[in-house]
């Protein structure tokens, strides 16, 4: 699809005009083609959704790639092999993983960086408007106030839970990290893309002799991906990074 993209602050007074409903021309137009990024966070929520495993849903929905700018990998939606090349996910009805639609599809049209994330937390945020030149929601008449549109898209987890993933990507590059062993590369796929796996190395290994996990935490991790994915990334600080995110059982 041949579209240009303009990207313009928001304006002063923090409001903007955009519908996006079923009655436009566009509608649907835009889940197509895609070089569509999925963050651990969109890939649990999605893979809960279809109700399948880890892996299962790699295998199916996915591509893995290590991107050469920061040696990590970066898994991508995978689009229809047909001419269309349109989203797995996309009906005549629109998504249809609405509820669990990634954060990229989400925060559309505005966009987000998060400045100097730490352990989950920002030292600040700024949005901008990202226009796409096919998209007519821009026309319609329905006002936002940044607020809204971050309560109304469900944003606030996804921003808590990618802030958690930058964290560890802007350590690499605090780190000057820039390329990792492939035992990293595959520790640093499983723990944040593979959670099934992820909970097997924990739960299957000598995992639990090396590092003390309360039981209560331990209950959470077996039954619940998020809280799991949540411990995968300060795995991955202390794995990584050598910081005390995890606490060593003593010998
Ligand atoms: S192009 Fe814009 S208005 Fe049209 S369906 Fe996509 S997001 Fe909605
Ligand atoms: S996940 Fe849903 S919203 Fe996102 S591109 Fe696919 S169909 Fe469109």
């Amino acid at each position: 699809m041949n579209h240009e993209t303009k990207i313009s602050p928001l304006p002063q007074e923090g409001t903007f005009r955009f519908a996006c409903h079923k009655s436009l021309p566009c509608f649907t137009k835009c889940c197509a083609d895609l070089e569509l990024v999925l963050t651990p966070y969109d890939v649990v929520r999605l893979k809960a959704r279809l109700g399948l495993s880890s892996d299962t849903f790699l295998e199916k929905y996915t591509a893995a790639s290590v991107e050469q700018s920061y040696g990590m990998p970066v898994i991508k939606l995978k689009m229809n092999t047909d001419e269309s090349h349109r989203c797995p996910f996309v009906t005549a009805n629109g998504c249809s993983v609405y509820e669990d639609r990634p954060g990229a599809c989400r925060i559309y049209p505005l966009g987000r960086a998060a400045l100097k994330v730490h352990e989950g937390l920002r030292a600040g945020e700024s949005y901008f408007l990202v226009a796409e030149s096919h998209c007519m929601g821009w026309n319609e008449g329905k006002k936002w106030t940044l607020r809204q549109w971050i309560m109304d898209q469900g944003l606030c987890e996804y921003n808590y839970m990618n802030d958690l993933f930058q964290d560890i990507i802007a350590g690499c590059h605090i780190r000057t990290i820039n390329t990792l062993s492939d035992q990293k590369l595959k520790m640093f796929y499983m723990a944040c893309y593979s959670v099934d796996d992820f909970r097997r190395f924990v739960f299957e290994t000598t995992f639990l002799d090396r590092f003390y996990i309360s039981h209560e935490l331990q209950i959470r991790l077996k039954g619940d991906d998020i809280e799991l994915l949540k411990f995968a990334f300060r795995w991955l600080r202390f794995a990584l990074f050598g910081d005390r995110t995890v606490t060593l059982c003593n010998r």
